[in-house]
């Protein structure tokens, strides 16, 4: 693995809503040297409630007390308080989902938090503008680009692709014959809870040991991605 300051190909993961499978899915990234943001929801702190997922899987948030340090070497971004449809709420009760978010994130994990990901990729403009107004430097939607070029719309900011895109396999052998001059942004995002049998599990981690083995390729944060491409 380059330095960040040699490379030109920066890879980053973003991780949504803070599920227990973060345990399992943090040290997957770990054992391959990989970064993620995990985008968390300071009003969903704990595991005492659960929702299903596709009729076979209890998901559950983590605890935060007892995942204080489970993120250590990764990085911390806003989720909201509490999930809401951002574009359904008043400019007020935008600001107060996303600024005590941060503020509470900010407080408990002791970080600085530089963007979110929007709850259902959803927005409006008073989202847009609170984003700016809050100096956040993004909002992650979930409208896949499948490129490599950097975000133009800053704040708001398009993945390359889901996590488990059939289209993986394409990306990553399209971003590992790029050897221009000009920055890549490979932006990867989903949810711990989507890998559910063991075959996700062993799947999801062929793919982060392809990844890792990506030549000139520097293994970046949300944050470390952007300041470095973007000039943050
Ligand atoms: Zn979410």
């Amino acid at each position: 693995m380059l330095s960040l300051s040699n490379c030109r190909k920066l890879l980053t993961f973003s991780f949504d809503d803070g599920n227990t499978d973060d345990i399992r899915l943090v040290e997957i990234l770990n054992r391959y040297g990989l970064k993620a943001t995990f985008n968390l929801c300071s009003g969903l702190p704990d595991n005492s409630q659960y929702w299903i997922y596709e009729g076979k899987k209890e998901v559950r948030h983590i605890n935060f007390w007892e995942s204080k340090n489970l993120y250590d070497g990764h990085e911390i971004a806003s989720h909201t308080v509490c999930h809401p449809h951002l574009e359904e709420l008043t400019e007020v009760e935008i600001r107060n989902e996303i600024e005590l978010d941060c503020i509470y994130l900010s407080a408990f994990f002791g970080c600085n938090i530089s963007g979110m990901a929007l709850p259902f990729g959803t927005y409006n403009e008073t989202v847009l503008k609170t984003v700016k107004d809050l100096g956040l430097h993004y909002c992650r939607t979930v409208s896949d680009t499948y490129s490599f070029d950097l975000p133009e719309k800053l704040p708001l900011l398009d993945p390359t692709c889901h996590f488990l895109s059939g289209r993986m396999p394409e990306l990553i052998d399209r971003f590992a014959e790029y050897d221009g001059e000009d920055y890549n942004l490979f932006y990867i995002w989903g949810h711990s809870y989507e890998l559910v049998t063991e075959k996700d599990w062993s799947n999801f981690e062929k793919t982060c040991s392809e990844i890792a083995s990506l030549n000139g390729t520097a293994f970046c944060t949300n944050r470390e991605a952007l300041m470095r491409c973007c000039g943050l």
